[in-house]
């Protein structure tokens, strides 16, 4: 095979061995797939390839965010009324919020997030997005994109497309098919960031909710539920969603958050994948983000720290955790927090440091568990022959300190290096 480059590192994390592999090799094909990877006395380098040494380095995965919000604005989060909502998230016409969608790709792609799953924006401009991506017009990562999310009118992150009944449910899901979208996100419950939404109930009924299964998995789409209360998390699981969003499990009294085990059983029976969405808010880091957190984060802080063992029994019972962000862009307002670039990174440090979960598990669900959900598992996630070469090279060692995470040294996407210290290397440069 011609090989067009080799990297030799310190240690390999390649997400499929249960350890890391110390002084390892990856050979990279010109068609951008790994041809070789392994201990470095096992896999020589040739003759006359380009090769990285990487001595004291990391080599693992591309990150995979499973959930983002790439023409959105973090500014969603402390939207005060629907009305207001709808306004904030435009933030502009299509082709601004289009050009920064664009900017936030790259800020992503430079972090080491090769791929990124778009669970919705107001149209259709990250559809625009990844089809410049895919055909080479602009570097970036890897996209899947839903479009518009389908809600009911008045329901979380409406806009003025409101779905109501399974009929309109199925129309929705076709339109959205013949505009091209990857896979179809259906807002099965309120939303926090909504007001006036009940967060405690299903905006849909089970028969809604299977005929956009129904419908969807006919023309070849997976269906991404946001479900935060336990009875739409009960309803998509038994309507066999792919994978829930958020499953935060909040009770009828919204106070209260607990696993329902029935629920768990379905979703293992069914293989309903579950994204949790740790959101890094700047409160999870203190002493670092320089605000101190409020008597209502504290709060939130407190159901967080009972919600986390949550993930710990779903994936004990069976269930796929994988990881996205819910990242919307721009620094958190009032702050100078993270405006695009290191979201994954902190959401994974919030899996270590807050969720006890070790780095090797925390960064399993952000690339092997990740794929397996976005079912792409034949594709990317891991470091393997055959697979694109998505790869991060890291200064240090995560799994002794998971901050190495935040700056990555260099990224590569399908075997080209795109990112090097935080900064994109544009095509042909
Ligand atoms: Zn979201």
């Amino acid at each position: 095979m011609d090989l067009s480059l080799a990297i030799v590192a310190a240690r390999l994390i390649d997400g499929a061995s249960p350890a890391p592999l110390p002084s390892a090799t990856v050979l990279i094909g010109k068609d951008g797939c790994i041809a070789a990877a392994g201990p470095a006395d096992a896999v020589p380098v040739p003759q006359g390839v380009p090769t990285i040494q990487a001595a004291g380095k990391t080599l693992l995965p591309g990150l995979i965010d499973g959930h983002v919000h790439l023409a959105w604005n973090k500014t969603l989060y402390s939207a005060n009324s629907s009305r207001d909502y709808t306004m904030r998230l435009r933030l502009g016409d299509p082709e601004r919020q289009l050009l920064r969608a664009a900017h936030y790709a790259q800020m992503a792609l430079a972090a080491g997030v090769t791929t990124v799953r778009d669970c919705g924006a107001d149209d259709f401009t990250v559809l625009a997005l990844r089809d410049a991506i895919a055909s080479g017009d602009l570097v970036g990562p890897r996209i899947l994109v839903c479009g518009r999310p389908i809600t009911t009118t008045a329901g979380h992150i409406y806009s003025d497309w409101g779905v109501d009944s399974a009929e309109e449910i199925r129309k929705a899901v076709r339109i959205l098919a013949a505009k091209g979208v990857d896979f179809i996100k259906l807002i099965v419950s309120g939303g926090t960031t909504t007001p006036g939404t009940n967060i405690t109930q299903s905006q849909y009924t089970l028969e809604e909710v299977r005929a956009a299964v129904e419908d969807a998995h006919r023309l070849g789409l997976q269906v991404v539920g946001h479900a935060i209360s336990t009875d739409s998390i009960l309803l998509s699981a038994e309507a066999g969603l792919d994978t829930i969003e958020h499953c935060s499990w909040i009770g009828e009294d919204p106070k209260t958050t607990a696993p329902d085990k029935a629920a768990v059983e379905l979703m293992v029976a069914k293989g309903v994948q579950v994204d949790h969405a740790i959101i890094p808010r700047p409160y999870l880091f203190p002493g670092e983000s320089g605000v101190e957190p409020t008597a209502e984060e504290q709060w939130w802080l407190n159901m967080l720290k009972v919600r986390w063992p949550f993930l710990h029994y779903m994936r004990g019972q069976g269930v796929i955790v994988f990881l996205g962000t819910d990242a919307a862009f721009g620094p958190w307002p009032g702050t100078d927090c993270w405006p695009g670039a290191q979201e994954m990174a902190r959401a994974i440090e919030v899996l270590v440091r807050w969720a006890e979960f070790t780095p090797l598990e925390a960064l399993g669900m952000a690339t092997r568990e990740a794929a397996r959900a976005l079912r792409l598992e034949r594709e990317i996630g891991t470091v393997e022959p055959g697979k694109r070469a998505d790869l991060v090279l890291l200064a240090g060692d995560p799994l002794q300190d998971i901050r190495t995470l935040r700056r990555p040294e260099m990224v590569f996407r399908d075997g080209r290096l795109v990112a090097r210290a935080g900064q994109i290397v544009l095509s042909g440069a």
